[in-house]
């Protein structure tokens, strides 16, 4: 029984303990520091939070995309509770444990192209950004070359090679220049926004010509679909001709799965897929967030010949690949199999888009609906003459939308270059019943937001 159906949205006025805690925040912490929900969550059970006022909330953000297997999924918490009573910390590097080991066996059997022959070998990191960062050092070592070629809207953590990665300046990179050097950035393909595969090749080789030398490069750093970026799914004839391209010249192809990857996009790397169309296969693969069902940890795997490129002391750190979060992470290999996520992202995504459809239908702002999987977001533009268009991007209504959608007990984030793109991080675990009840809000704030317009 939802505390707040949308009869009885949240009332500002009620916010209480939520509201002393936020202005406690806003005077102990810097302004840098965003939050998308003025929140406060005290429990979580899958796909439901309650804030410090006891509302509930059905969280369609998973914290960014970390909670696939939900908040606290019961196997993943029994894991790391025992794990908890054997060992917390040893360092890797300085004494071993067999959960790491186990981890990375299991990460690089379930790389593509095993059953062809392809042999992998992966290590941890915490974060996002550190996988980056690693992925890098490998390609450069491994090609003894220094530059670096990554995508407009894309993103890639908040270190400093994270950053000169990250396609998007606005909020950033601003004010933290000078980054790394020898870092190029090409348009990835948008189809909808007048970005062919064909536009964006040519554009690859103009920079080839004009910025650098194919010979000059270590890697070319991709999201399979970008994540903060907007959810545009990368093209697979492009991969195919990315992957051509490193061929040639000897470049190393890194695919970022950190949003993408642990099963978000009905596969448990969105590479599979690419494999599966088209054969192709990255060198370099990141991964973070949902790997290790809410614990901070962080992935490369790799080709075993790259892999091996780096003298022993050149990859780890003092937490990287923590015990309680390997021991989450091989709890989330097993949920991943038994309750079949796979495919039951491929249904959340088709039951988000079949709830999402007659909101698009009613309303024109929302101009596209894409994604992979249960990876699901929609565009929202101002409406012309012409109808919607896709060139007029409506930050203002996006955020709207998000405020009076919470409002009504359903959290969500936006995304996107120009911050228009609402994403849909529902549990692959979600009953059907709580992805309907929020599609039903969502439909309700659409409508309410229409008519007071
Ligand atoms: N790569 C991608 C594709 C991401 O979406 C993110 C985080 N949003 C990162 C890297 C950075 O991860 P982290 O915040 O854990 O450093």
């Amino acid at each position: 029984m939802p505390l707040h159906p949308s009869s009885s949205p949240h009332s500002p006025a009620a916010l209480d303990r939520n509201a002393e805690l936020m202005a406690r925040r806003r005077a102990a912490l810097p302004a840098g520091l965003g939050q998308a929900h003025e929140i406060f969550v005290v429990r979580a059970d899958n796909a439901e939070v309650w804030d410090a006022d006891d509302r509930r909330y059905l969280d369609f953000t998973g914290g960014i995309s970390v909670l696939n297997t939900g908040h606290r999924h019961p196997e993943v918490v029994a894991a790391v509770q025992q794990q908890l009573g054997a060992l917390t910390h040893s360092c890797f590097q300085v004494l071993a444990y067999e959960p790491y080991v186990e981890l990375a066996e299991a990460l690089n059997a379930r790389a593509p192209g095993v059953a062809q022959g392809q042999r992998w070998k992966t290590f941890f990191m915490t974060t996002g950004a550190e996988a980056m960062e690693n992925a890098v050092k490998i390609a450069r070592a491994a090609t003894g070359r220094p530059g670096v070629i990554a995508f407009g809207g894309g993103f890639h953590g908040r270190t400093m090679m994270g950053l000169a990665l990250t396609g998007k300046v606005k909020p950033y990179k601003v004010g933290f220049g000078p980054f790394p050097g020898e870092v190029w950035h090409a348009p990835f393909p948008s189809p909808a926004h007048g970005r062919s595969t064909a536009q964006c090749l040519a554009t690859l080789e103009q920079l080839f010509k004009a910025d650098v030398d194919p010979a000059r490069v270590a890697a070319i750093v991709l999201e399979p679909v970008q994540g903060e970026g907007g959810f545009h799914v990368a093209p697979i004839e492009w991969v195919r001709e990315l992957r051509a391209l490193c061929n040639r010249h000897g470049i190393v192809l890194i695919a970022d799965e950190v949003q993408t990857g642990a099963g978000r996009t009905g596969r448990w790397l969105a590479c599979q897929h690419w494999f599966e169309q088209a054969g192709v296969l990255p060198d370099l693969i990141t991964m973070a967030k949902s790997l290790a069902g809410g614990l901070p940890l962080s992935a490369v795997t790799g080709r075993t010949e790259l892999m091996d490129a780096v003298a022993p002391g050149g990859l780890g750190g003092t937490y990287a690949g923590p015990p309680l979060a390997c021991a989450a992470a091989l709890a989330v290999l097993r949920i991943f199999d038994r309750e079949r996520l796979a495919e039951r992202a491929d249904a959340v995504g088709q039951r988000l888009r079949r709830g999402l459809a007659p909101i698009l239908a009613r309303h024109p702002a929302i101009a596209d609906l894409r994604g992979l999987g249960a990876m699901v977001a929609i565009e929202l533009t101002q409406v012309g003459p012409h109808g919607p268009d896709l060139h007029v991007p409506d930050a203002e209504l996006t955020a709207r939308v998000i405020r009076e959608a919470a409002r009504r007990g359903l959290l969500l984030l936006s995304c996107g270059s120009d911050g228009n793109v609402i994403r849909f991080m529902v549990p692959l675990t979600a009953p059907d019943a709580q992805i309907d009840e929020g599609l039903a809000i969502l439909a309700t704030t659409f409508d309410a937001l229409a008519t007071s317009a």
